[in-house]
């Protein structure tokens, strides 16, 4: 397994973000996270990604548990947080090799990821300069720089216009499926899942209502129902 979620709950307060969460996800899936806004997300991609440290239950990474091997955890995974931050005023390749230095990635594969990205073009200017989508190629290639075998992309698309949206989505299941890695990304849009992955796990405040490849997702008839509950909840 490349991921492994068992029994995690997540508590803030007396607020449960996640609630007894469990889920596996083989090499080379790519799977889409899909909820509504508050499900828990991206409080679930920080605990697989280690930045979340307190928890119960436990995860584990190319079967490197979160909570007892946290280096070998992050050496495993390619982050693109929800936010994406960038320096901003930093030129697109100094980025790069700054954070290749850090991984201790040689400059070599700092080209192959540039050029993998779509960003050679762009590699002389500032981040600040580049649009949207670009800034997001920046994030993808950052999370891409160690060659990690997992993927985990928070909403790599919001924001982003029609045709750069389109552009990010090819990239990634190009990036994936070429790669052989395993993805796991959150989004809150069906259509997305629809492009991108084999497998779809819903979730909704904190809990996991569905997980089935995509296939059946899009054949089961109880979709729209709970499409309906999540995008318009009733108490
Ligand atoms: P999603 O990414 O699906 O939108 P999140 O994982 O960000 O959801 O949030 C899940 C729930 O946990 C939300 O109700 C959110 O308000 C709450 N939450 C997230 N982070 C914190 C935090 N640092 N402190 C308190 N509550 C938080
Ligand atoms: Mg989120």
């Amino acid at each position: 397994m490349s991921i492994k979620v068992e029994n995690i709950t997540k508590t803030y307060g007396d607020q449960k973000a996640l609630n007894n969460v469990s889920f596996h996800i083989r090499k080379g899936e790519i799977v889409g996270f899909l909820g509504p806004n508050g499900a828990g997300k991206s409080t679930m991609m920080k605990i697989l990604t280690t930045y979340i440290k307190s928890f119960e239950g436990n995860a584990w990474v190319n079967e490197f548990s979160v909570t007892e091997e946290k280096l070998n955890v992050q050496q495993s995974i390619g982050y693109l947080p929800e936010h994406n931050p960038l320096y901003l005023d930093m030129y697109v390749k100094e980025y790069l090799s700054f954070n290749a230095e850090i991984y201790k990635v040689d400059k070599n594969q700092v080209e192959k990821i540039t050029e993998l990205t779509g960003l050679t073009p762009e590699a002389n200017k500032k981040i600040e300069e580049l649009s949207k989508g670009y800034r997001q190629r920046v994030g993808l290639a950052n999370a891409l720089l160690h060659n990690p075998d997992v993927l985990i992309l928070d909403e790599p698309t919001t924001g982003l216009d029609p045709n750069q949206l389109i552009e990010i989505r090819e990239l990634i299941k190009s990036v994936a499926k070429e790669g052989g890695k395993t993805v796991l990304l959150s989004t809150h849009i069906m259509q997305e899942v629809e492009a991108i992955c084999d497998r779809v796990i819903i979730i909704n405040k904190g809990a996991i209502v569905h997980d089935k490849n995509i296939k059946d997702t899009l054949e089961d008839k109880n979709l729209e129902t709970l499409f309906a509950e999540l995008t318009n909840p009733q108490k």
